[in-house]
C-alpha cells in the first residue's frame, strides 16, 4: 500500500472519530432522560461493545433504556463521570479506581471485556530490547496498557527507564506509528488491530501472554444512581451481562461495524483477541490488579474489593 494512501486512510478515521467523539457531546442529543433511562458514557472502542449491545437490545423497550453518551478521550469521560453528568460509564478500571480513591462515589459492577489488548510495534522491532531508547505510547498512566507495558519490560529484564513513554488518545496512535512519532503502543481496541490490518505494525505480545485473566475496562455506576434507583440498577446490570453473553462472533462484528464504523478487515483481527463471556469481577482477579497498580506505581492507595466492587444487587 502506498504511504500516501495509508496516511489518508488513517487521517480519515481520525477525522471521523474527532467529529463523532468531539467535545463530549451526546450522540443522542435529543434523547429524553426519563426515569427509566440509564445514561452511560463511553469511548468508541471494542472494549465497550456489551453496553452497545445492551442499548440495541433495549431499543423500543417501555421499561429500562440505555442512553449512550460518546466521548473522545478518557479525561473528558472521567470529568462527566466524576461530576455526575452520567449515571455510569464503560471506563478503564484503573481510572475508576483512582476516582474512587479520591472520594468519588462510584462502584464497579462488571467487566467491559476479557483479554483483548496487544502490544504492537513497528515492523522493524523484533524484541522488547529493540525498543530501548524508543518512544512507546499508552492512553493514560492509569491503564492496564501501562501495566502490560511494565510486564513486557520486566519479562525482558528492562524497566520504564529503558524507553520513552508518551500518552496519546487511542485514535491518534496508528497514525503516530506510521509517521514514526512512536515505535510501539498498547491501547484499547480496535486501534492495535488497525495498524496490524494495514500491515504497518506487528503484535509483540497479546495481553494473555503477559497477564493471565487481565482486567482492563469496567462498567461503573455512580452511588447516587444505585442509591436512588436500586431496582433499575439491578435490572441494568443483569441486562448488561446478558448482552455480553449474546455477543457471539457475528453479533460482535455487526455491533462493532454499527458503533465503531470500522472495516471488516480491522474487526476480524481485533475481535480474535477479545471475549465478552462472564463479565463478573472476581475477588481474585481484582486483588491481582491491586497488586500490579501498586507494584508499577499507578496508585498507592487503590480501593479494596469490598469498597469498590459491587456484585450483589
Ligand atoms: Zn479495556
Amino acid at each position: 500500500m502506498k504511504r500516501s494512501v495509508l496516511i489518508g486512510l488513517l487521517a480519515g478515521v481520525m477525522g471521523m472519530c474527532l467529529t463523532a467523539c468531539g467535545g463530549g457531546k451526546s450522540e443522542i442529543a435529543n434523547a429524553t432522560h426519563d426515569e427509566n433511562t440509564v445514561k452511560i458514557a463511553y469511548l468508541p472502542i471494542t472494549h465497550a461493545l456489551p453496553v452497545f449491545e445492551e442499548a440495541e437490545e433495549l431499543k423500543g423497550s417501555t421499561g429500562l433504556n440505555v442512553e449512550l453518551v460518546k466521548y473522545g478521550s478518557w479525561p473528558e469521560l472521567l470529568d462527566a463521570l466524576n461530576t455526575g453528568r452520567v449515571d455510569g460509564a464503560s471506563v478503564l478500571i484503573e481510572l475508576a479506581m483512582k476516582s474512587k480513591a479520591q472520594g468519588i462515589g462510584i462502584k464497579a459492577v462488571a467487566l467491559g471485556h476479557r483479554d483483548g489488548n496487544v502490544i504492537v510495534v513497528n515492523k522493524n522491532i523484533n524484541t522488547m530490547a529493540d525498543l530501548k531508547g524508543k518512544t512507546f505510547a499508552i492512553p493514560h498512566r492509569q491503564s492496564s496498557h501501562n501495566i502490560l507495558l511494565n510486564e513486557a519490560l520486566a519479562l525482558n529484564n528492562m524497566s520504564l527507564d529503558d524507553i520513552k513513554i508518551t500518552e496519546l488518545s487511542p485514535a491518534e496512535m496508528p497514525s503516530a506509528l506510521v509517521s514514526k512519532q512512536i515505535d510501539g503502543y498498547c491501547v484499547a481496541e480496535p486501534f492495535g488491530a488497525r495498524a496490524v490490518a494495514l500491515d504497518v505494525a506487528k503484535v509483540l505480545y497479546t495481553s494473555e501472554e503477559l497477564w493471565e485473566d487481565s482486567l482492563c475496562c469496567g462498567l461503573v455506576l455512580t452511588d447516587t444512581f444505585i442509591d436512588e434507583k436500586p431496582e433499575l440498577a439491578k435490572e441494568f446490570v443483569a441486562s448488561y451481562k446478558t448482552a455480553g453473553e449474546n455477543l457471539d462472533v457475528s453479533r460482535t462484528k455487526e455491533i462493532g461495524k454499527t458503533y465503531l464504523k470500522q472495516e471488516d478487515a480491522i474487526l476480524d483481527v481485533s475481535l480474535e483477541w477479545i471475549s465478552f463471556d462472564n463479565l463478573e469481577i472476581t475477588k481474585e482477579a481484582y486483588e491481582n490488579l491491586v497488586q500490579k497498580v501498586k507494584k508499577y506505581g499507578l496508585l498507592d492507595n487503590p480501593p479494596t474489593y469490598e469498597e469498590f466492587v459491587k456484585t450483589e444487587f
